[in-house]
């Protein structure tokens, strides 16, 4: 689905995967396991074809924006790239804390079969330029979290750190990170980037005046 000139959504994928056309053309994030179908989709009705893909970036490490980044790389021929410090999480050398009760009890029986764990090609680093975006760590949710801006269409993906997916901005549920105030502290640093538009991985994106929404929203955090 078209979001603006040049920047599309597969349909059906969550969390949100995005495609960014232009020098060198990228897709922000890559869903859940099974999704590559959906997401190579999109890749299309944005008028590329897969091998036209240039980057993968993966705003952090989680399985439902990492699970169908091996199978995406292997169709597209990209460079996977992601935060050093979450880098770990999807080689399988490092895990992410399973929740108390059944529901942990179940995830770590299943967890071995649904992760295809993968080495990325890139490890960013915050301030660094990658094809046309700007690393921008912002850690909380995870460690190696990342937001990354697009200059040109002055578009900023957030991952999970901001969330609008009740209709109104928010953080990611305290019990899905790593650190909520360390979120609230990182994202002071999107006050001084130039953005328009809002890309979160769960909810609709935000397109126009996103600055000033991001600003108001923080302000109500204090
Ligand atoms: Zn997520
Ligand atoms: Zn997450």
């Amino acid at each position: 689905m078209k979001i603006i000139d040049g920047i599309f959504k597969a349909e059906g994928v969550v969390a949100n995967s995005y495609i960014v056309i232009g020098k060198d053309p990228a897709i922000i994030d890559c869903g859940m396991p099974r999704n590559a179908r959906k997401i190579i989709r999109a890749v299309e009705e944005a008028g590329l074809s897969p091998k036209d893909i240039r980057l993968i970036l993966l705003t952090h490490a989680h399985l439902d924006h990492t699970g169908s980044a091996k199978e995406v790389r292997a169709i597209t021929n990209a460079k996977l790239a992601i935060h050093e410090l979450d880098a770990a999480y999807l080689t399988g050398e490092k895990n992410f804390a399973l929740p108390k009760g059944i529901q942990g009890v179940m995830l770590r029986i299943i967890r071995p079969f649904i992760i295809a764990k993968t080495k990325p090609d890139l490890l960013l680093k915050d301030g660094e330029k990658i094809g046309e975006f700007k690393v921008v760590h912002i850690p909380g949710h995870t460690e190696g979290s990342c937001a990354y801006l697009h200059e040109r269409t002055k578009s900023l993906f957030v991952g999970d750190s901001i969330s609008t997916e009740q209709g109104f901005l928010a953080l990611p549920p305290e019990r899905y990170n790593l650190n909520t105030a360390l979120i609230k502290q990182s994202l002071q640093k999107l006050r001084a980037l130039n953005f328009d538009n809002l890309f979160p991985g769960h909810g609709e994106p935000i397109i126009g005046d996103a600055h000033k929404k991001v600003e108001e929203f923080l302000g109500s955090l204090a």
